[in-house]
């Protein structure tokens, strides 16, 4: 009988949990709790379509006993057990890959973070524990195997007896130190009140030998000790309870302790719906994201319940893609318990569910914009992307439902507002909402292809996240109300005066600005007189589909089609530059061709590209300074 090694991973979570300084240990019975209900369910679960497993619903039970003397607390159960194999896997590595994860990425110090986060299963019972035993055995076998260990040194798995199948957890508890008295746990009462606390709500009864002190039979003063077995929780989980009975902190609670999340969501959603689809839905907000939330291994989804068992952990179909951060369960009776994942797909009551939810987190979200405005904020910092590539992905066609749940910043003062709220401040003749788009706020509010835009008292959306302006894109309009940046071809800001003014302008000029566009070969497509320009020289505004900046957004993205924006440089002729470049024209082409190269180049520079030919540049500069 050989001693065998934890995994290596496994390990770590061991010593953290070993030598934890987690205050909060008496969760280590919630967790061992919650082991035992699994392991009812599953069989639970069996016996609905195999007769062999022979137990009616009503018999499943948990059961947690104390020795004193001994000091172990053994919590049993009768649901499907583990063979030898399955104790040597389940119990020798460490089951939350999430945790696992969070453990190496982070090389913690501390405890604190991932007991808090992820809750660590069967392995924080060594928080309390100096061994444990578990003695188990499968449904369907007919031995019984048992795993000793007392940590980090190790397990033994031997043969041993049990008379039906089912687990039990033996747990000896340390010492008592100066800080911590384990032997608390040992208590009736406090053993008790850790289990309403945090196992109320589990489906099968929690059973505990209870002593009290009663009155003894035919005396009137004389008492004696009777122990009972009783259950402790009242197993009736949290969603099918009364709103009325609920506080709060009950739900917050709830949130916590079922998604290892440290800290309150921001919102809960309690729905029952009766009718010709019955279900209860509890649905969180999450007040932040999980670490891998914007990667690929997230895995959104609601957990689906019918009549109270588990049917999936992470039901998709709950849930449309946008409101993926939302967490939490849905409970119907009306589907069925052996429904395949296939199926769910199609299934008509769960497609009713989903519609009803989505439309009630849309209205719960809306009220919190307009009633907690802080918290909405914090909530669109959080998980605005979400909406904003929900929209994109779906090229807009849940645009109706989602853009009213957008913001953005404002040039003006940088508040955060909507697009209701932008067009509730046009002014009385603009046209359009005017949007810039770049890496920051502040680069954005110093965009000279804005000055006109700025000069009007027009305010304009600042775009900083990369899929801003494809959504703009998507998006098209808002109340009837075109999207326009501010460095598109046409601001559509001209009066039909102004416009043929522009024009005039133009074909006095036509000769000089093609000469311009000739001499920079081809890295514009036109050279034009500006309208928007009020201080600067020049500016490069696009023309067609791709703008610089998604030109710049592309470019970073893999993949080998990078497609390039339609450069158009753009000349102040109110500028004094203007004037020098018309007075060379006619006696001093080549000086005419050398600015315009340092002009193209500091339009470059002012839109947040590279120049081209940095060494050329500076000898360019240089050239003037002489
Ligand atoms: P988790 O419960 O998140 O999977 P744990 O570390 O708590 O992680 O448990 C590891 C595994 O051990 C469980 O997934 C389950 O397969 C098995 N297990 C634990 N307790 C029991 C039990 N009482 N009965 C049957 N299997 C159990």
């Amino acid at each position: 009988m050989s001693k065998k090694q934890f995994k290596t991973e496994s390990k770590r979570i061991l010593d953290l949990m070993v030598n934890s300084i987690y205050t909060n240990k008496e969760i280590f019975l919630r967790e061992i709790i919650s082991n035992a209900s699994d392991a009812i369910d599953k069989l639970y679960f069996k016996s609905l379509t195999d007769q062999s497993v022979g137990m009616t619903r009503d018999e499943f039970k948990i059961n947690v006993s104390v020795n004193e003397e001994e000091r172990t607390i053994t919590v049993s159960d009768n649901g499907i057990g583990m063979t030898k194999d399955e104790l040597d896997e389940n119990l020798g590595t460490i089951a939350k890959s999430g945790s696992l994860k969070f453990v190496t990425e982070n090389q913690l110090a501390d405890d604190i973070d991932i007991i808090g986060q992820f809750g660590v299963g069967f392995y924080s019972v060594f928080m309390v524990a100096d061994s444990v035993t578990v003695i188990s055995r499968a449904f369907g076998e007919e031995k019984a195997y048992k795993w000793v260990s007392s940590g980090a040194d190790g397990y033994v798995i031997t043969e041993d007896m049990r008379n039906s199948c089912g687990t039990d957890i033996i747990i000896h508890l340390k010492d008592d130190t100066e800080e911590e008295k384990y032997g608390e746990f040992l208590e009736q009462y406090r053993l008790s009140s850790i289990i309403k606390k945090y196992s109320d709500y589990v489906r099968y009864p929690i059973c505990m030998d209870v002593k009290e002190s009663r009155l003894k039979e035919g005396t009137e003063d004389e008492y004696e000790d009777v122990i009972e077995n009783k259950v402790i929780n009242s197993q009736v989980p949290i969603w099918k309870k009364d709103k009325k009975d609920l506080k709060d902190e009950d739900y917050n609670n709830f949130f916590k302790d079922k998604y290892y999340d440290f800290a309150d969501p921001l919102c809960h959603i309690h729905q029952k719906a009766e009718g010709t689809t019955t279900y209860q839905a509890l649905l969180y907000i999450p007040s932040h994201a999980d670490y891998n939330y914007y990667s690929k291994d997230f895995e959104r989804g609601l957990q689906l319940y019918s009549s109270g068992v588990l049917i999936m952990d992470k039901c998709k179909d709950l849930l449309p893609e946008h409101f993926g951060f939302v967490k939490g369960l849905v409970d119907s009776e009306d589907l069925s318990l052996n429904i395949s994942r296939e199926m769910l797909q199609h299934d008509r009551q769960l497609s009713i569910i989903r519609k009803a939810l989505e439309k009630k987190i849309k209205t719960e979200l809306m009220t919190m914009q307009e009633k907690e405005r802080e918290k909405y904020e914090k909530f669109f910092k959080v998980f605005g992307l979400t909406l904003k590539f929900g929209i994109y992905q779906s090229f807009g066609s849940n645009k109706e439902e989602l853009q009213d749940l957008l913001m953005f910043a404002r040039s003006s003062d940088g508040k955060m507002i909507t697009l209701k709220e932008y067009v509730d401040n046009m002014k009385e003749e603009q046209k359009y909402i005017y949007f810039a788009a770049g890496e920051t706020a502040e680069k954005l509010s110093a965009l000279p292809q804005a000055e006109l835009i700025r000069d009007k008292g027009y305010d304009m959306l600042l775009l900083t996240d990369e899929v801003d302006e494809f959504l703009m894109q998507v998006l098209r309009e808002y109340d009837k109300k075109e999207f326009k940046s501010v460095s598109a071809g046409d601001l559509g800001l001209e009066s039909d005066e102004e416009k043929k003014e522009l024009e005039k302008e133009q074909e006095e000029n036509k000769e000089l600005l093609a000469f311009i566009k000739d001499s920079l070969d081809g890295k514009v497509s036109d050279v034009v007189i500006s309208s928007r320009l009020k201080t600067h020289p020049v500016c490069l505004t696009a023309k067609g589909n791709v703008s610089l900046e998604m030109e710049k957004v592309l470019s970073s993205m893999p993949g080998n089609e990078k497609p390039k924006a339609d450069r158009v440089l753009e000349i102040n002729p109110t500028h004094p530059v203007f004037e020098t470049l018309k007075s060379n024209f006619a006696d001093n082409k080549d000086k005419v061709k050398s600015y315009a190269y340092l002009l193209y180049n500091q339009a470059l520079l002012i839109e947040g590209f590279s120049v081209d030919d940095a060494v050329k540049y500076s000898l360019a500069v240089c050239e003037l300074m002489k």
